[in-house]
């Protein structure tokens, strides 16, 4: 299974902001949406950052609630791993362990076209293995 039979199911919208949003603004989002991360978008490329959950509670923690007012370029990762719709979804979810997230923005074209979460990552995993068995056991059981 690649990327782009998972976006098929699970749709390509993807939860972003503006480079203007504050940390308040995202936090928002992210209870609202029940997400967690939003693809920060606008500037040159198609994803200018990434803000997880993690980065909102990491900069409570520093800096107390003051931080919430701060625009959200403060807070979120700039070099942002995305894949793009060919990756199959164990080089996905390679990427996530490797690089200790649970996100990743799909891009093609230079557009954002997608994400895939550590959630869908699992699900379709799950999936996978459980098609391979029941291939496997109708396979004995024609034998
Ligand atoms: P997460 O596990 O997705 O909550 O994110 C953990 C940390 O990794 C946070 O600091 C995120 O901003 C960052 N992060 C999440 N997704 C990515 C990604 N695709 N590329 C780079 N950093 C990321």
């Amino acid at each position: 299974m690649n990327v782009a039979a998972i976006l098929k199911t699970k749709g390509r919208s993807v939860a972003t902001a503006t480079r203007s949003a504050t940390v308040q603004e995202v936090a928002n989002l992210l209870a609202a949406k029940r997400i967690g991360a939003i693809v920060i978008v606008d500037g040159d490329g198609p994803v200018a950052g990434i803000v997880s959950e993690r980065d909102v509670v990491k900069a409570i923690a520093a800096h107390g609630a003051r931080c919430l007012c701060e625009p959200v370029t403060s807070i979120m990762t700039h070099e942002v791993i995305t894949c793009a719709p060919g990756e199959s979804l164990d080089e996905v979810m390679a990427t996530m362990t490797s690089g200790r997230f649970r996100h990743v923005p799909v891009v093609e074209g230079g557009q954002l076209v997608g994400i895939v979460s550590i959630g869908d990552a699992v699900k379709f995993h799950i999936a996978e293995v459980e098609q391979e068995a029941t291939a496997l056991k109708s396979y004995v059981l024609a034998g």
